[in-house]
């Protein structure tokens, strides 16, 4: 699949993504993404064109964000939900503006 960069995932899903990147994925550095928000990784803020800050970094393929995709029959497909968001960019639009509200994880509550 083929990431049209709309950012309906990134503000939409409650997903767990790593908190500081210089860290990594560790434990005591993960959190929750709570959704109905942009995620903290988040940069842009037109649909169509925002990007992943930490896409590039070593540890990104074991992140659940690096195993998101949708049933197809080829990896060279464009995202469906994609094409259907940026017809219709109001639907993030508002997201896009509502700042990062991380969710605490149980093992880090201590
Ligand atoms: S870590 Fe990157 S891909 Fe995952 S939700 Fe945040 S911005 Fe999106
Ligand atoms: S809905 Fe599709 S195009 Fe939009 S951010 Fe998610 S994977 Fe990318």
């Amino acid at each position: 699949m083929i990431c049209l960069r709309c950012g309906h995932c990134c503000v939409s899903y409650m997903v767990i993504v790593v908190d500081d990147p210089e860290k990594g994925p560790v434990p005591g550095n993960v959190v929750g993404h709570e959704g109905n928000c942009r995620c903290k990784h988040l940069v842009g803020d037109e649909p169509g064109q925002l990007s992943c800050a930490v896409h590039g970094r070593p540890w990104y393929q074991e992140t659940p964000c690096a195993s998101h995709g949708q049933i197809e029959q080829s990896p060279e497909a464009p995202c469906r939900m994609g094409e259907y968001v940026l017809a219709h960019p109001d639907l993030v639009r508002d997201l896009l503006r509502v700042p990062f509200r991380p969710v605490r994880l149980t093992e880090d509550a201590s």
